[in-house]
């Protein structure tokens, strides 16, 4: 007898695109071994929750069937490659799509482990003596996860900055992609009471042609491999690796073993982090709907019908589905003809699109937190809604009803929705307990600060109120709440993450 172990599984879809039929694969197992609901993750995965133990087996075969799979989702490899999901320029959308797959492939493990022991591959057998090798990740694999995002500005949706490896698309005049512009060394993750541990914003290192992703990714990859800390895992991040060494030695390393130099970056400008919602046309004359998915949770409850809605459009839909960096679903690439049917779909389950929502909700991010997540100190997905309920009112009678900010919360300072990027942040400490930051930039280009440490709910009202209410009446026009918060003298400007804790 064992107790009843049940295991959380996520799922590899690079870039976050689904075909409709691998979507009703999904939301099938969700029934079958799962807790009856599919979260979509802030790196553009699916999570399935509640798959007991000897219910896994058969999940992975399925997921596999399916054309998709759980290698390399977790571990310390790079992990599901993130894309900006841009329904506004398809062609373009193709294109850096493309090297999110490519980077997805040539990065993932090539051990034949997982199907001897997952997919009833012929035996399992120890690979070192088969004389097995991993040709980028050698015997030992990396000393942490390693995570790499495409954005293409304006958008900074995969909030690349927190990205270990970051490629920011460079459109040419030509409308077609010229390349991409480099970031290495961002990452969320710190420990409470570690200030040795911090998030930290990658930097910008040069422009490559896209000839050039893969040979450059893989470098980079080994850097870590080789440089990386493996005695001390929370300090084995990459960000601690170039920090450690300085950014011009990283530099020099990987333009020593890739055997050419990166040009300098170009010019590019980030407008926010974030989702546009509704319905948008493409280039192609196609429709594309961004549908907001509150903290990612794709669930029927009463008077919201999404996940039955999601599945009756999977079933007429010819396009795709895209899993954005926001834990939202932009249902892509929809003819004329089926936009009017999906439409009634929406109305007939009670879907709203999201525009009808508050900036503020429209703009949060939760992880998962209790009672899936094992590392959760608080609350996050489950409690962040609430707490937005009473926000909202305070929005309304400041007239911010309509204003965007990023407000982001997690269980714990591992970081998953990326709060350290967060205008208003919040990480737990201990149930109904977290510290807050604010002061992020609104383009994910600044990390925010603490303010407040180990608060409540009527702290949290107490304290936000009145800067919320001064934010309404002295914000200069345009200004953002982050960049107000720090001209108004709350917290100071974080622009490295080893001035995070000063
Ligand atoms: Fe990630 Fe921590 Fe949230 Fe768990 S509680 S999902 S580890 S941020």
């Amino acid at each position: 007898l064992e107790p009843y172990f049940q295991f959380m599984l996520r799922v590899v879809t690079p870039g976050g695109v689904a075909t409709p039929e691998q979507w009703l694969v999904m939301d099938s197992l969700a029934d079958k071994y799962g807790t009856g609901s599919l979260k979509l993750t802030t790196r553009q995965a699916f999570q399935l929750h509640g798959v007991l133990k000897w219910n896994l087996k058969n999940t992975i075969q399925e997921i596999h069937q399916a054309m998709l799979t759980t290698l390399a989702a977790c571990g310390d490899v790079s992990r599901n490659v993130m894309c900006n999901p841009n329904p506004y320029q398809s062609e373009l959308h193709k294109e850096v799509f493309y090297w999110s797959q490519q980077l997805t492939s040539h990065l993932a493990p090539k051990t034949p482990a997982y199907h001897e022991i997952w997919l009833d591959g012929e035996k399992v057998v120890d690979g070192a003596e088969q004389g097995e090798v991993e040709p980028i990740y050698g015997p030992v694999y990396l000393p942490r996860k390693f995570k790499i995002g495409i954005a293409v500005p304006p958008s900074n949706d995969v909030d690349v900055y927190s990205q270990d490896l970051g490629f920011i698309a460079i459109v040419g005049e030509d409308g077609k992609l010229a390349g991409f512009n480099v970031s290495v060394g961002g990452g969320m993750g710190m420990t409470h009471g570690d200030t040795a541990t911090y998030p930290q914003l990658a930097k910008v290192i040069g422009f490559i042609t896209p000839d050039k992703v893969l040979d450059l990714a893989e470098k980079v990859v080994t850097i870590q491999r080789d440089y990386g800390n493996r005695s001390v895992r929370k300090y084995a991040r990459f960000k601690y690796t170039i920090d450690r060494h300085g950014l011009p030695w990283f530099i020099d390393e990987l333009q020593d073993r890739l055997g050419w130099e990166l040009s300098p970056a170009r010019e590019f400008h980030f407008e926010h982090t974030g989702d546009r919602y509704g319905w948008i046309k493409g280039t192609d004359g196609k429709w594309n709907l961004n549908l907001y998915v509150q903290a990612g949770r794709v669930v029927d409850t009463e008077g919201n019908k999404l996940r039955t809605a999601l599945r009756e459009i999977a079933k007429i839909h010819t396009g795709d589905f895209r899993l954005t960096a926001n834990q939202n679903l932009v249902i892509a690439n929809v003819t004329p003809q089926k936009k009017t049917k999906i439409v009634a779909l929406l109305k007939e389950y009670g879907i709203a699109e999201g525009t009808q929502y508050s900036a503020l909700r429209r703009s949060a991010l939760s992880c998962v937190a209790l009672p899936t997540c094992g590392l959760a100190m608080a609350e996050a997905e489950r409690y962040l809604p609430s707490l937005i309920d009473r926000l909202e009112p305070v929005l309304a009678e400041a007239g911010l009803q309509d204003k965007e900010i990023n407000i982001r919360m997690t269980g714990c300072p591992n970081g998953c929705a990326r709060p350290a990027l967060g205008e208003i942040s919040f990480i737990g400490k201990s149930p109904g307990k977290y510290n807050m930051y604010m002061g992020a930039g609104f383009s994910g280009d600044r990390l925010s600060k603490m303010y407040k440490e180990n608060i409540g709910e009527d702290e949290i009202m107490d304290t936000l109120t009145p800067i919320l209410h001064r934010y309404a009446a002295e914000r200069n026009q345009g200004e953002h709440f982050g960049d107000f918060v720090i001209r108004a003298g709350y917290v100071k400007a974080v622009t490295d993450g080893t001035n995070f804790h000063e």
